[in-house]
C-alpha cells in the first residue's frame, strides 16, 4: 500500500510539473496542479465499485455509474492510443498522457479499422475518436456504454502510472482538493 501510494505521489509532483509548462500561458493553471483535469463523466450517478479486491479477483479500476448514452470526458490531455474491443472491457479507448495511461471500458459502439486507422464508431454520437488523436482534458472521447461484462450502465475508469495501475480515488481526491483550494483563492 506504501509503495502504491508513493508511486501516485510522484505522479503527481510529475504531470504537475509537466503541464504547466504546454499551458504556460494559462496563467491560473498553477505549478503542481490539477486544476486542467477533468472528471470523466458528464452525467455523474454514483461510484458503484472501487478499487480493490472484490470477490476472488482484483478489481483495477473505479466503476462510476451514468445513465447510457451520457458522455464520456477524458480526464487529461494526451494521446489515443488505443481503440479497441477488450473482453470483458468492452469497448475501450485508452489515453497516454506522459508517465500515465488512462483506460476507458464498457463504451457504447465499436471499433472499426480503417485505412485512417482503427476508430470508434458510435453512430449518434456526433463523436469522432481514432488511434493517434491528440485530446485537450475534458474532451468527448465516448458514451457510456453496456459492452463487455457488465450488469448496468457505467464508466470502469482504470489509471496506469508508470506501467502500475493505481487506484484512481486517490488522484480524484487530489484532483479535487487542489481545485477547491483554487476555488477558494480566487473567491
Ligand atoms: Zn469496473
Amino acid at each position: 500500500m506504501g509503495i502504491r501510494l508513493g508511486l501516485v505521489s510522484v505522479g503527481l509532483v510529475l504531470v504537475g510539473t509537466l503541464v504547466p509548462q504546454v499551458q504556460a500561458r494559462e496563467s491560473r493553471v498553477a505549478l503542481n496542479s490539477w486544476q486542467a483535469a477533468s472528471f470523466p463523466v458528464e452525467s455523474f450517478h454514483s461510484y458503484t465499485s472501487g478499487y480493490g479486491p472484490r470477490g476472488d479477483g482484483f478489481h483495477y479500476g473505479l466503476d462510476i455509474a451514468a445513465p447510457e448514452g451520457s458522455y464520456i470526458r477524458n480526464w487529461w490531455a494526451g494521446r489515443v492510443v488505443e481503440v479497441a474491443n477488450a473482453g470483458n472491457c468492452g469497448t475501450m479507448v485508452v489515453v497516454e498522457s506522459g508517465p500515465w495511461e488512462h483506460v476507458y471500458c464498457h463504451l457504447r459502439g465499436r471499433p472499426v479499422t480503417t485505412r485512417q486507422g482503427t476508430v470508434l464508431e458510435d453512430p449518434g454520437s456526433g463523436l469522432q475518436v481514432y488511434e493517434g488523436q491528440v485530446v485537450a482534458a475534458g474532451t468527448r472521447i465516448g458514451r457510456v456504454g453496456m459492452t463487455g461484462r457488465t450488469t448496468g450502465p457505467h464508466l470502469h475508469w482504470g489509471l496506469k502510472y508508470a506501467g502500475s495501475w493505481v487506484d484512481p480515488a486517490v488522484v480524484l481526491r487530489a484532483m479535487y482538493s487542489q481545485q477547491q483550494a483554487q476555488l477558494r483563492r480566487q473567491s
